[in-house]
């Protein structure tokens, strides 16, 4: 049923190991990045209580992956349909902690539970195959069983959705998880194994461990009943945890960082170019792995793309997510206030005019003015790092050859956009751009019925659509030889 927002029953401050809520001695205390007050804390567990949820999580998968692939699916489309009626709640408790606007923590809660009833529905599906032999005595099957049991973390820029798009395929699959949430969000996903609890999820087949993250992340990469490790963050410490799992030769999902190109031809339809910037760029504060990082804008649109998406910058409404209307919360902490601020000062000093914001804001939140910056250098700092806040800065171009070359020269490969009204460049530049999702005159990409992933170094896998059942399955040939 529909429980009051906020209710404190979704707040829990105990971990939840093999279907009980534990506690530790230490706790961690998780803030508002809105004015720095307390959310609560949350237990600060040890490789200990950690490899104990390894040992639930082994015992629960001998029996999860012999439930049907229809109860599984129910399960989880309970499981669903509880975060859609707790919406409310779940939404005011993320913006709390993480910072979003209430808007949007309501839209994530919508994307983040799709994926649970996605993958429940998937369930039945995960179809093997027979091949025909190569010789008349022998026949080959091939199954797709579970890969067994499967470790996450996750991090805070979507503390329901990066959870739901790995629990619910791997649930799906027969897998049982054990996860480690970033520890500045911890409360979406222990609310999201109270919802779990009450779908029926039996014990051990869905654990949350809280604390810190160096001993939790040893235990999670290094023991060896561990099958498969899935991990959403920066491309840093992802590189270090799967470089980990080769010693056990863990099978490995990555999502991490991305440097997405903003790409708007002379023929694009100017409004839609800016809309499609605010999307990309603006939501979340700025702080998606698939925002935009670079916008190239070419000579004969630049002046009015640029005056236009300033213009709309200039109108957007920051303030703390649950306060009042507020297009922009606080990011998520000062260093990414810092590193924002860094990335203005490097863009003007090479030149680049500041057209509406540029600085943080005052107060206790972490709040950074939504920014637009012009005539920014090839080169500079916010072309070659993720910003990962609420800056966009200006690249003008002439040539389309010179806009890809720019658009590729990164070692991320997660989103790209293109706006053009032009059939046969719309065709040209989206084959060219080395990117694993391209949004084409649209700033919005991610959907669960559709595969979410990078290339080059922004990861490895996919999450969401058919595909995402993939990274949770291993193929198993059986061949039969008859007389
Ligand atoms: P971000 O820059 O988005 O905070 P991180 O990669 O630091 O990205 O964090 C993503 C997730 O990785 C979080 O859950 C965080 O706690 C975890 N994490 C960070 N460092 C480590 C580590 N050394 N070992 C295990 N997990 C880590």
């Amino acid at each position: 049923g529909t429980r009051v927002p906020d209710a404190p029953a979704l707040r829990r401050e105990a971990a939840f190991v093999d279907g009980a809520w534990i506690a530790a001695e230490r706790t961690i205390t998780v803030t508002d990045p809105a004015d720095g007050s307390v959310v609560g804390t949350v237990p600060d567990l040890g490789p200990e209580e950690t490899g104990r949820a390894v040992d639930a999580a082994v015992r629960a998968q001998a029996q999860w992956k012999g439930v049907s692939a229809k109860a599984r699916g129910a399960i989880l489309r309970k499981w669903s349909d509880l975060m859609l009626g707790n919406a409310e709640a779940l939404a005011r408790l993320l913006t709390r902690e993480q910072g979003k606007p209430l808007a949007e923590a309501r839209g994530e809660v919508a994307y983040a539970a799709a994926f649970l009833e996605w993958f429940g529905e998937e369930a039945r599906r995960i179809n093997g195959e027979t091949i025909p032999p190569p010789s008349p005595d022998r026949r080959l099957a091939v199954r797709r069983d579970p890969v067994g049991v499967v470790a996450a973390i996750t991090p805070w820029n979507f503390p329901l959705a990066m959870l739901t798009r790995k629990a619910g395929p791997a649930l799906a699959a027969g897998c049982t998880m054990v996860l480690k949430p970033s520890e500045l969000t911890p409360f979406s996903a222990l609310a999201l194994a109270a919802l779990g609890e009450e779908a029926g999820v039996p014990p051990g087949v869905f654990n949350v461990v809280t604390g810190q993250a160096g001993p939790i992340g040893d235990i999670l990469t290094g023991d060896p009943r561990i099958a498969k490790f899935t991990f959403t963050g920066s491309t840093k410490v992802g590189k270090m945890l799967a470089a980990r799992c080769m010693a056990s030769v863990k099978r490995v999902s990555l999502e991490l960082g991305g440097n997405a190109p903003f790409l708007v031809f002379d023929d694009a339809d100017v409004d839609a170019a800016v809309d499609g910037a605010l999307l990309a760029k603006f939501r979340n504060s700025g702080q998606t792995c698939v925002c935009a990082n670079r916008f190239y804008v070419q000579d004969g649109i630049y002046e009015a793309f640029a005056e236009r998406l300033a213009a709309r910058v200039a109108g957007l409404v920051v303030g703390a997510g649950l306060a009042g209307p507020s297009d922009q919360g606080p990011l998520i902490d000062a260093r990414a206030q810092r590193t924002c601020a860094a990335h203005v000062a490097d863009a003007v000093a090479g030149g680049g005019r500041v057209l509406v914001g540029g600085r943080p804001g005052d107060g206790p939140g972490t709040f950074f003015a939504p920014t637009v910056i012009r005539d920014v250098a090839q080169g500079a700092l916010l072309t070659r790092e993720e910003t990962f806040g609420p800056i966009a800065g200006l690249i003008r171009f002439t040539r389309e050859d010179e806009a890809i070359a720019l658009a590729n020269a990164t070692r991320a490969g997660l989103a790209g956009y293109v706006f053009t009204r032009d059939l046969d460049r719309s065709i040209r530049v989206t084959e060219a751009l080395e990117y694993g999702m391209v949004g084409l005159n649209t700033g919005a990409i991610s959907s669960e019925v559709a595969p979410f992933g990078g290339i080059k170094e922004s990861g490895l896998g996919r999450e969401g659509s058919r595909h995402g059942i993939d990274d949770y399955v291993e193929l198993k040939l059986v061949c039969t030889a008859v007389a």
